[in-house]
């Protein structure tokens, strides 16, 4: 009744997550996170921002409505509003007689049920779809967030704007090198232009991305700056080893023990006087600084993804000498690649032992019979989680820790 007379968003929220309103738990967790982001439960509900299964569509559609109406009765009386707002519900208040006491009204309300027997505890249904270097990044830097996110699917990220920056970055970096594949310094004005023509084109692509019109423009500037950095290293990478790109956001498909592995890879560039092939990956986010950083990540099983990719373009037929990751974050910054040479920076043995690792995770995965995925203990790894919100015992920050 409260939000009948308000129509405040955190009652709203409150009533979606309550067992009054017909929608299963996660998929309510899910929509209160994005109402906070948003503000606007209802509308994102109407607008259906989650990609639902057709049941749990319906539950939360008939929820939005039912909540549009109560918001529009015009009731005189109390008695009267509560008696529409227990039949839009379907509440159990209203199948009693109609001269039974407010008393009695309150005890039928607060009834209490039979406790229900607990369910035998068992494992998590085992993984039985493909899976992706990124998916055990996950599982590796948190078991909790390879849960909420792989196995509950209980939120559907909407993205940040540093996403959305990363997304326009990619499609622009791919748009690019179709038209130039060998970058040569005769071109170097024609593709300064063409760089920023197709920065421009991919950042309106991925303008809902972005909150403010603000952000949009700053990040797109950034972005620019960025690029022509870019272009910068790609003459330089050319006068010492002609390269061309032979492949942009190539499939990456792996069969390890039989389970599938699925991915994309940014870039694929062919040394001309080797014939090697340099496995090149896309990063708008923060990197290690060096390639010794990157490769104690790789040993330490917290990092598959250039391993996969090396493993999946070995198995395709090719002989990949270097595994690069390219900065793409800071305007202010020249580019400068972590570039890891396989057999100088990185050992094959070293490759082999991630690739285990990744059979052994994905076989653990794929059991069911992981009853526990325990939270990480790294604080710094929740800063960014879109599930901090439903997480009850993640590690305390730093500054909890420091105030307790
Ligand atoms: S909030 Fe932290 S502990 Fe919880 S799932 Fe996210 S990363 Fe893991």
């Amino acid at each position: 009744m409260q939000w009948h007379r308000t129509g405040a968003q955190t009652l709203l929220v409150r009533l979606l997550r309550s067992p009054c309103s017909g929608v299963p738990h996660d998929i309510a967790a899910a929509y209160a996170t994005l109402a906070l982001r948003s503000g606007e439960l209802l509308e994102a509900i109407e607008r259906g921002d989650l990609a639902l299964p057709a049941d749990e569509r319906d539950c939360v559609l008939r929820f939005a409505r039912r909540m549009r109406r109560i918001r529009s009765l015009d009731a005189p009386f109390e008695s009267i509003l509560r008696d529409e707002i227990a039949r839009t519900f379907e509440l159990p208040a209203l199948e009693r007689a109609s001269g039974e006491s407010e008393e009695a009204l309150q005890e039928t309300e607060l009834r209490l049920a039979e406790p229900q027997p607990l369910e035998e505890p068992a494992g998590v249904t085992g993984w039985q779809r493909h899976f992706s270097a990124s998916a055990l990044n996950a599982y590796a830097e948190c078991r909790r967030k390879w849960f909420y996110r792989y196995a509950c699917g209980a939120i559907e990220d909407r993205g940040s704007a540093a996403s959305a920056y990363g997304s326009a970055f990619h499609l622009a970096l791919e748009d690019f090198h179709g038209e130039y594949p060998r970058p040569v310094r005769a071109d170097e004005a024609a593709m300064r232009r063409r760089i920023r023509e197709c920065v421009t084109w991919a950042f309106e692509s991925q303008r809902n991305g972005f909150d403010t019109r603000v952000e949009f423009e700053l990040q797109t500037r950034r972005a620019q700056r960025t690029a022509q950095r870019y272009v910068d290293w790609l003459l330089v990478q050319e006068r010492e080893a002609p390269f061309e790109v032979v492949g942009r956001e190539t499939p990456a498909e792996l069969e390890l023990d039989g389970r599938p592995f699925v991915g994309f890879i940014d870039r694929l560039d062919r040394d001309e006087r080797s014939g090697g092939v340099a496995v090149i990956d896309y990063k708008t986010g923060s990197i290690p600084a060096t390639p010794a950083e990157y490769v104690e990540k790789v040993r330490g099983f917290r990092d598959f993804q250039l391993p996969f990719y090396y493993w999946a373009r070995t198995a395709a037929g090719d002989r990949v000498t270097r595994l690069v990751l390219i900065p793409l974050k800071d305007a202010l910054l020249d580019v400068r690649p972590v570039a890891l040479q396989v057999g100088r920076n990185i050992s094959l043995a070293e490759l082999e032992r991630s690739r285990t690792r990744m059979i052994e995770l994905s076989a653990e995965l794929a059991s069911g019979e992981t009853r526990e995925f325990a939270t990480t203990r790294d604080a710094s790894a929740c800063t960014y989680c879109a599930y901090a919100l439903a997480c009850a015992s993640k590690p305390p920050s730093e500054a909890q820790r420091f105030a307790s």
